[in-house]
């Protein structure tokens, strides 16, 4: 008994063995050289986890800074503490100015008003570990298009170390082309991509010298902020972080408001417009504003002084776990009544329905910045929305962007080159849920066809093509094509393992930089298949959907449908068969019916009734063709 049990056992665990190995070493993908590396030395892992070796880096950053609305204009005063954990000595550190994307003469993918140009971000003050620097261009300080390189290689920054950097700055807020952030009038700015950042280092690039331009977004590490943001009079600082002294600088009716709104379900409106004209602060002269903000990729905030603020609490969990979820907007707006209410539900189906996981922030904060066309913009703990002509269009962006929080926030992927490993998910949370928050809201169905028709187009270019090569199918990728791959996905795997693969990938990526090759191997792993065969055409392959029905056999109560898969890219086959008593009968079969690389499906059916057209219903399934999609049977 004993020795059978161990032999039972051992082929069990070589079954496992196998299987795992087959799984773990099925890069049947292709993996750029660069990025093979990381896998020889062990910072990732063909199971999709992180190596052994992994690491990742992050920054202490304590900001002071001044908004001078009136010059629309930034001052800020910088300590910084950068921690190295990589093994690598670092001789030279790369530091982000976004704003310098206004710079005059810089190469951009965006067009900007001649009158937003600028002489950059302005550093006075550069201390690196309490050696100064002249920052203009000289003494090893060197600027590139939104980056600034400073080499320090008389005194590198050893592995598990860190060093301190002190730094002046001023930038300006761009009035008319305003990216994702700006001065919208001369009281209203939201002010993000503002403070110079230390890059990103990792394991695959080293420094990353992406340029910001204007195109592709963020690629952050997850850092610990404190902030203290001075604003004029009157003027109210809604940002990314807890408020550490709001107490002080509120009225204390206004104040109750906000304690009340934490709790509460019903939107509470916190500074309404009668607390504008009477002053909402205690103080009539400039008021600093303090912030904190630990584990997020970045920071930003909005200043006005003739918005008002609603605000009410999302449930995350079954344990009492609640999220302030705010709007702030022109008094005057319609539309964003209810915005307050919609990142509330936003909160809630994200939590609980997908992803399906806690809220990772306390607060979320919707801020109204341009007033006329939707559009939004996503930052750690806020978004920068404009007005959307319809519920669900407001509803639908409100979703989206507070997604973002999971991807790349939460998640810390690099949008600059897989903009559809976070986009892609902040699409397909929306199309999902958005029904929950305006009832009979779909963006499915218009995200299916888009599919349909652009993919194998000639500018359709495989999703895997770095995001910062642009393109004019970047957008398509980026959020059509990827949600609706993961809709494919899905529907492959069931809900309930794919939900499960998206958690493991989620738990074990959170905080640090997944690559695709981390999400495409975790779901290997968790589904414990080596899903190239879905890989490969949606990701890394030129081609399109098309599904036909190239015969039907009918005789004898048994039916023989023939679908023909006419384009590379794997779809589910939805049929609907009509009957000569014109009844109807639906057929689903998954993309997996395509795994094995045959071009055919038999598709049996068991049916006493004459069978008059069998159709290839389109409407949830991309399909470049839809000419053949149907097939008349010939009358008897
Ligand atoms: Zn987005």
């Amino acid at each position: 008994m004993k020795n059978r049990t161990t032999i039972t056992v051992n082929f069990l665990l070589l079954l496992i063995l196998l299987t795992s190995i087959s799984v773990a070493q099925s890069p049947s993908l292709y993996i750029p050289r660069n990025i093979i590396k990381a896998y020889e030395k062990g910072t990732r892992s063909y199971d999709g986890k992180p190596g052994a070796n992994y690491w990742v880096n992050r920054t202490d950053y304590k900001i002071q800074a001044e908004v001078f609305t009136k010059e629309h204009m930034v001052k800020g005063h910088a300590k910084i503490k950068y921690y190295n954990e990589s093994p690598d000595t670092l001789k030279q550190l790369a530091f982000r100015l976004y704003q310098d994307i206004n710079k005059k003469g810089n190469s951009r993918l965006t067009q900007i008003s001649p009158s937003d140009e600028t002489d950059g971000v302005q550093i006075d003050t550069l201390i690196i570990n309490g050696k100064g620097f002249n920052t203009k261009e000289r003494g090893g300080v060197f600027r590139r298009g939104t980056n600034m390189g400073v080499n320090i290689n008389q005194t590198p920054l050893m592995p598990k170390s860190f060093l301190e950097i002190e730094i002046r700055w001023s930038v300006i807020i761009p009035r008319e082309s305003r990216l994702r952030m700006g001065a919208y009038n001369d009281s209203t700015l939201y002010v993000a991509y503002w403070y110079p950042q230390v890059a990103v280092y990792d394991d695959i690039d080293g420094w990353d010298r992406n340029n910001y331009t204007g195109e592709t977004e963020f690629y952050n590490d997850q850092n610990n902020y404190d902030l203290e943001i001075t604003v004029p009079a009157g003027y109210i600082v809604w940002g990314t972080g807890a408020y550490q002294n709001l107490q002080e600088i509120l009225k204390p009716e206004i104040y109750a408001r906000y304690k009340e709104a934490m709790e509460s379900d019903g939107v509470i409106r916190i500074i309404r417009e009668e607390d504008l004209k009477n002053g909402a602060t205690l103080k009539n002269e400039k008021t600093t504003w303090k912030l904190k903000a630990e584990n997020v990729s970045d920071v930003s905030f909005a200043t006005a002084n003739s918005y008002v603020w609603d605000a009410v609490s999302a449930e995350i969990d079954d344990k009492g776990g609640r999220v302030l979820t705010d709007a702030v907007f022109p008094t005057k707006s319609k539309s964003w009544a209810d915005v307050a209410y919609y990142a509330k539900l936003s909160v809630e189906k994200l939590s609980k329905q997908w992803p399906g996981i806690p809220f990772p922030y306390f607060k979320i904060t919707v801020f109204n910045g341009e007033t006329t066309g939707g559009g939004g913009m996503e930052m750690p703990m806020m978004c920068n929305n404009g007005v959307s002509g319809s519920a669900t269009g407001q509803a639908g962006v409100t979703l989206h962007e507070i997604a973002h929080n999971y991807f790349p926030f939460y998640m810390g992927t690099n949008e600059r080159k897989y903009a559809w490993m976070d986009e892609g998910w902040a699409t397909f949370f929306t199309s999902a849920m958005l029904k929950d928050l305006v009832p009979g809201a779909d963006e499915f169905t218009g995200n299916v066809i888009g599919v349909g028709k652009t993919m194998g187009i000639e500018m359709d270019l495989p999703m895997i093509t770095p995001s910062i090569t642009g393109g004019p199918t970047l957008g398509f990728n980026s959020y059509v094509k990827a949600s609706v791959s993961y809709y494919v996905l899905k529907d492959v795997l069931g809900d309930d393992l794919f939900k499960k693969a998206l958690h493991e990938y989620m738990a074990r990526w959170k905080g640090k930089h997944p690559l695709p090759y981390d999400f495409f191997f975790t779901f290997n792993d968790v589904a414990k298949e080596d899903l190239s065969w879905f890989w490969n055409p949606w990701y890394f392959e030129r081609g399109f959907p098309d599904l036909g029905i190239k015969n039907v056999k009918s005789k004898k109560g048994n039916a023989e449908i023939i679908v023909e898969k006419k384009g590379i890219v794997p779809v589910p086959t939805d049929l609907i068969i009509t009957y000569a008593d014109k009844t109807t009968e639906k057929i689903h079969k998954s993309a997996s019916s395509w795994k094995k690389g045959n071009k055919e499906l038999k598709v049996e059916l068991r049916t006493k009734k004459e069978i008059q057209r069998v159709e290839i219903d389109a409407k949830l399934v991309p399909d470049a063709n839809e000419k053949n999609n149907v097939f008349e049977m010939k009358k008897k």
